[in-house]
């Protein structure tokens, strides 16, 4: 059950295509891409590739497909049964909830090294291209925010090794496409820790996702400022969380999901239960939904506080409603 449930937080778009094995889903495969080449069987938790012949369970998925160690992938997957189990059964007693953030690892050494160099190049190629830099001030990112939180630009896909990022499984390559980089870093120690790439050749019907987080990323929720005493607006993707650090970072910390399903690991989870106020700024839609009730009962001080034009506070924006204002409402 919990491979389904990988696959469509990487934005695999999985479609069921048959009830045989319990489920027949398919979906481009995370390694070589392709359309429906592959192959889950959400009952039996197992998956192939018809072209890579990869093939495993959640734990081997989560090895493959983001370089996580046997202990890592096992810990993750302890995770997600958990809480799958509370939001499947209905009929789950609220004293029966039981979360145990995990301590997520960061990337390694060798990732960090690679990923600072290439967020250096990223944000060199930014200054030169003026339809990126039109793209991010069009969406109302200032220069300064554009240049504090290391925003950059990738102009050719690449497909690298993984051994030159430190990381393991050498049959499939490095993906880096072309687009709009968007990096998290440790706030203790300020290195990068996680990389997203907006595509730009994404169109509407594409089968891979628009935003493209680098394999070996770390897992957990990317946020931009640390204050155990300041308000935590909750939004799904990281260039929302920049946007509201850019507007509203003197009163509260943006803390960015990456995806409806994400829960907090260990840090995150210190940070948020310290909160006097979360808001929660996610698209209310049935995944969000979904995802606040869990929300709620971790974190009895969360308020759902859903943008008031579009879908996000980056739509609110672009349609030129005053993030300040309406985040200082709720805050103050
Ligand atoms: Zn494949």
């Amino acid at each position: 059950m919990g491979l389904l449930e990988f696959a469509i937080d990487d934005g695999l778009n999985p479609k069921k295509v048959a009830s045989t094995k319990g489920g027949e889903y398919h979906s481009p495969c995370p390694a070589c891409g392709g359309k429906d080449r592959f192959i889950i069987w959400d009952k039996l938790n197992r998956f192939f590739c018809r072209q890579c012949r990869k093939s495993g369970d959640e734990v081997q998925y989560n090895r493959d497909f983001h370089g996580l160690s046997y202990k890592e992938a096992c810990e993750k997957n302890g995770l997600v049964f958990k809480k799958r189990t509370f939001l499947l059964d209905k009929k789950t007693d609220q004293n029966d909830f039981h979360f145990e953030p995990q301590v997520v690892a960061a990337p390694p050494l060798e990732w960090r090294k690679r990923a600072s160099s290439f967020i250096l190049y990223s944000q060199e190629q930014l200054k030169k291209n003026s339809s990126a830099l039109n793209f991010l001030f069009k969406r109302g990112f200032s220069q300064e925010a554009i240049e504090k939180f290391h925003l950059g630009w990738n102009p050719n896909s690449l497909w690298l090794r993984r051994s030159q990022w430190g990381l393991q499984s050498e049959e499939r390559r490095l993906w880096i496409p072309s687009g709009v980089v968007i990096p998290s870093f440790s706030l203790s120690k300020n290195e990068p820790i996680k990389l997203k790439i907006r595509r730009n050749e994404w169109r509407e019907g594409d089968n891979l996702p628009k935003y493209v987080e680098i394999s070996g990323s770390m897992q957990s929720c990317a946020v931009y400022a640390i204050s155990l005493e300041k308000p935590i607006v909750v939004v799904e993707s990281e260039l929302d969380a920049i946007l509201v650090q850019q507007f509203v970072g003197d009163l509260c910390c943006a803390m960015a999901l990456g995806g409806a399903s994400k829960r907090p690991d260990a840090e995150n989870h210190r940070l948020l239960s310290r909160a006097p106020v979360i808001l929660f700024s996610l698209d209310v839609d049935s995944a969000g939904a979904k995802a606040y009730c869990w929300w709620k009962k971790m974190y009895p001080q969360m308020k759902l506080y859903p943008s008031p034009v579009g879908k996000s506070p980056g739509d609110a924006c672009v349609a030129g409603i005053d993030l300040r204002k309406w985040i200082s409402f709720a805050v103050l």
